[in-house]
């Protein structure tokens, strides 16, 4: 089902997107068997991402994020592209918080946001800001466009989880006002608070209804789109990667170890390559 929502509001004079990532939340909990405050702040970025991949305009582009924060989850990683598929891993993904915001612990509030766009044809675009003291995940992004883009951009992202540890719900408001906005439109943003009670209802309402219900969007224009936790890794794709080494440490490696063992951390899976695959590297 689609779970992905663009559409233009109040005039066409801002962006809204919302995201429904409750699907790709409980796939990034599955393969990497996260705690609570890693799932909270990893999922947060995966559904932001999705947006950014939403906002992607070239087939072949492709955006990913590194969060690097003080807190206990370590760094986070998340790429996402055209065809909305997202993928990502925090570097501690069993993180525990010591009962305080589960969300400011896990990230940290020291660090910085660099943000990598490749549309596939030029050179990539590289922004980055540093972390604001908030610890919080959308606040990050906020700055990263204010500074990196000069884009006003509102974004709330709300996840909730079920007594077991999976994610009930990830819903994501996102609204950026157009450059020629006028005054009485930029009153009409909500408080955060109220996006973030927004956010959290986006999955129960349905994205047509939220989008109808909080912010008057018409049917009409709304672009409905599917995105999905999936990797783009492949032992072909891998193999490309290791032809890279030379075959001279490549048979290196296989005399020491037997074996050479590449690990992708996006969907926690092992690929293994004998020397038999070696010789097909370089016929
Ligand atoms: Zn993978």
């Amino acid at each position: 089902m689609e779970n992905v929502l663009r559409t233009l509001i109040w005039d066409e004079q801002v962006s809204l997107t919302l995201v429904d990532a409750t699907e790709i939340v409980n796939e990034a909990i599955r393969l990497h068997g996260l705690s609570r405050p890693a799932a909270l702040v990893l999922g947060k970025t995966l559904s932001v991402m999705t947006f950014m991949s939403a906002c992607l305009k070239e087939e072949t582009g492709e955006v990913s994020v590194s969060l690097k924060g003080n807190g206990r989850g370590g760094k986070l990683s998340v790429s996402g592209n055209y065809a909305l598929r997202i993928r990502g891993y925090i570097d501690c993904p069993q993180a525990v918080t010591e009962g305080g915001d589960e969300e400011a612990e896990c990230l940290g509030s020291e660090g910085s946001l660099t943000i990598i766009r490749d549309d596939g044809y030029s050179r990539p675009f590289v922004g980055a800001c540093a972390l604001n003291s908030s610890g919080s995940v959308e606040r990050a992004f906020e700055e990263y466009y204010r500074i990196s883009e000069q884009l006003p951009t509102h974004i709330a992202a709300s996840i909730g989880f079920t007594p077991e540890g999976t994610c009930a719900y990830a819903g994501t408001v996102v609204l950026q006002p157009l450059p020629f906005a006028d005054e009485e439109t930029l009153k009409k943003l909500p408080a955060r608070k109220r996006l973030e009670e927004i956010a959290a209802s986006v999955k129960a309402l349905g994205l047509e209804k939220a989008a109808e219900i909080y912010f008057s969007a018409k049917s009409a224009g709304l672009n409905l789109r599917k995105a999905e936790y999936k990797c783009n890794c492949s032992k072909e794709y891998l193999s490309g990667v290791l032809v890279s080494l030379g075959k001279d440490q490549l048979k290196d490696i296989l005399r020491e170890d037997g074996e050479i063992k590449v690990h992708c951390h996006y969907c926690n899976k092992d690929y293994r390559f004998t020397e038999e695959d070696v010789e097909k590297m370089f016929p």
